[in-house]
């Protein structure tokens, strides 16, 4: 097979709007009832967009993890994260948060004083990559980046490609992954196109978030995300019908059985149980504090 092949479509997941944990309003294709991941993502939440009056905005207080990475995609608005490791951090319009929580952590996800007292759009990603059963217990990792600091694209007909991680187009995101990992955003004007070659074997994901997009052999409208085959091949991005931005994602399946509760994610019901009992006992943090 040649690498100019399509990749087969698998399937199209329609988003369904939900109410995460600190009350915002977010649009999910994955988890449903039907679909627990795809692996090796675990949950794509599409956080907004929402416009909050002053004093209005709300985010996630201190809350625990284990067992994998949370990624957050600022759009629009601003976050502070501050996390048991002593990692406290302003997650900006373009900027993404890689947070590898490994053998546990305690963080909050709050909206900045500035958008507490002055309101604004919050927009944005958040992304839960699994672990391999080899790293779940690794000590936890915080990697931040600005918009600038990302690999950007600029594609010809005014829209650009931001890769966070792995490589779309020849360019490499800056941030270092667990496992082998694409993840990137584009926003394309009509006509402009994206090619990615994703690794045969890997998952592969296109989420189309605003306007209208071809996907390949199909055409996806917002809140679609087109799930590709894992043989080899091209998957190919068009905005044929009007402007669109999508989120690109893939990664090497772990192929490991999966177990979650809540904030934890790991490989048997007795990792769960130990890491629910550790936090109750102020256990699950191995480095730093285990509390904020
Ligand atoms: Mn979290």
């Amino acid at each position: 097979m040649t690498t100019t092949s399509l990749r087969e479509i698998a399937g199209t997941i329609q988003s369904q709007r939900t109410v995460e944990g600190g009350g915002f309003s977010v649009r999910r294709p994955f988890p449903t009832a039907q679909l627990d991941q795809i692996d090796p993502f675990l949950l794509l939440d599409e956080m907004g967009p929402a416009d909050y009056a002053p004093g209005k905005a709300v985010g996630a207080p201190s809350h625990p993890h284990r067992g994998f990475e949370t990624v957050t995609y600022m759009l629009s608005g601003s976050m502070v994260h501050e996390d048991s490791t002593g990692t406290k951090a302003v997650i900006k319009k373009g900027g993404v948060q890689w947070m590898t929580a490994g053998s546990g952590v305690i963080h909050s996800e709050l909206p900045t004083d500035d958008m507490m007292k002055l309101g604004g759009r919050m927009h944005g990603f958040q992304l839960w990559v699994n672990l391999p059963a080899a790293k779940k217990m690794i000590d936890p990792r915080y990697q931040g980046y600005e918009a600038e600091e990302m690999a950007t694209v600029q594609l010809a007909n005014g829209g650009h490609i931001r890769v966070v991680a792995g490589v779309v187009h020849g360019a490499k995101g800056p941030v270092e992954t667990t496992s082998p990992m694409t993840y990137a955003h584009a926003v394309l004007e009509v006509g402009d196109v994206v090619e990615w070659l994703p690794e045969e074997g890997h998952t592969a994901l296109i989420h189309v978030f605003d306007g209208e997009a071809r996907v390949n052999e199909s055409t996806s409208v917002s809140g679609e995300m087109v799930v590709l085959q894992r043989t080899a091949g091209l998957v190919r991005v068009e905005a044929t019908t009007s402007a669109a931005q999508i989120l690109i994602m893939g990664g090497l399946p772990l192929g490991e059985p999966m177990v979650r509760y809540g904030p934890f994610v790991m490989n048997t019901k007795e990792e769960i149980i130990t890491a629910v009992e550790e936090y109750n006992d102020g256990k699950l943090v191995k480095v730093g504090k285990n509390s904020l």
